[in-house]
């Protein structure tokens, strides 16, 4: 190759250097900047001439230096190649995103790697930093874990009321009573059921039996400590986990929202709609093998305040019949 044709390709190779899409920046062992490309002076607002031969560390405090440092000697040292992702850290360098797409994001995610460049000693004095501008790849995964997060929670909703559908419950169910196994803590189910429902529906309409179902769930949740796992098991039936509550602890809050419910009025098209619930509860114990024992324990009593005249709440008494 002539030496006029070494000269062109040199030329052309920076030409590259300064124009391609992706940040390079050369330093030497004491950090000091040597080679700033064009991408790195159009994002930072800082030209070569600013910031050759200075710091690292004095021109940009956005990177910290000990974390760096590390990274880098090991670079020096080895030789090897080292790289951290945006999901390790966002970025190196902060620079405002400007993209039209992904102007979600505030600053632009980096994905970076740290070369050595050998010198013509074998030694390496100086390592290349490579800036990949990696946000739209960033936003993109941050809005698809946010949209599984919402579907997630969509699939464990009951759409009517809001509160954990039976399936996600039935899964809480499970863990609490394998947690009130372990540790002995007193936790006590409650299941309920509306009242001569039918005639609601029958009378008033489908829709104003949903407003009656609604208004329900909303006394529930008012009524509950927000470690209570509350949740729609059927049509007009509801279930509730009193954590860290025994069986009287848990009566009093059974009779308490029994009589909010009694006490209160769905106003549907100039008509007032009242009605009652009937409860059953049962406490975590060793008896309860498993949490479908739990609920059948708790459904027995349900069945007996049903039976007792409804408008009430029965107990689950181990080895005895359900008692009021
Ligand atoms: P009981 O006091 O014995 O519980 O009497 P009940 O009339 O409530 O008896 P049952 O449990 O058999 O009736 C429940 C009714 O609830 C039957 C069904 O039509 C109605 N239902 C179930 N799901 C819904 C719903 O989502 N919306 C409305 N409006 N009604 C529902
Ligand atoms: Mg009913
Ligand atoms: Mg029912």
């Amino acid at each position: 190759m002539t030496d006029q044709n070494q000269v062109k390709e040199f030329h052309w190779l920076m030409n590259m250097i300064q124009t391609i899409d992706v940040g390079l920046v050369v330093i030497d062992s004491t950090y000091a900047i040597q080679v700033w490309n064009g991408f790195m002076a159009n994002h930072s607002g800082r030209a070569p001439h600013d910031v050759i031969g200075g710091n690292l560390f004095d021109l940009f405090d956005s990177i910290p230096e000990t974390w760096f440092r590390n990274k880098a000697d090991s670079v020096f040292l080895l030789k090897n190649r080292a790289f951290t992702t945006w999901e390790q850290r966002p970025y190196l360098f902060r620079f405002k995103n400007y993209r039209p797409i992904t102007g979600t994001a505030e600053f632009m995610y980096q994905n970076i790697t740290l070369i050595p460049l050998l010198s013509s000693d074998g030694t390496v004095k100086h390592i290349g930093i490579i800036i990949y501008d990696v946000t739209d790849m960033a936003v993109g995964k941050s809005q698809l874990q946010e949209v599984n997060g919402q579907l997630e929670s969509l699939s464990r909703t009951d759409r009517l009321t809001q509160l954990n559908n039976r399936g996600y419950w039935e899964e809480c169910l499970e863990s609490e009573h394998q947690r009130a196994m372990r540790t002995g803590a007193p936790c006590t189910l409650i299941m309920f059921d509306i009242d001569h429902f039918k005639p609601v529906n029958d009378t008033y309409g489908h829709q104003a039996g949903d407003e009656v179902i609604r208004a329900t769930a909303r006394m529930l949740l008012e009524s509950k400590r927000a470690i209570d796992i509350a949740g729609r098991y059927g049509g007009e039936e509801f279930v509730i986990i009193l954590i860290d509550t025994d069986i009287k602890g848990a009566a009093v809050f059974a009779e308490r929202l029994r009589r909010k419910i009694a006490a209160s009025t769905v106003q549907y098209e100039n008509v007032e709609i009242t009605w009652t619930i009937s409860l059953g509860l049962a406490e975590c114990s060793e008896h309860i093998r498993s949490h479908c024992d739990w609920i059948e324990c708790s459904d027995q009593a349900l069945y007996q305040a049903k039976h007792g005249g409804r408008n009430q709440s029965c107990r689950y008494v181990p080895g005895d019949a359900p008692k009021r």
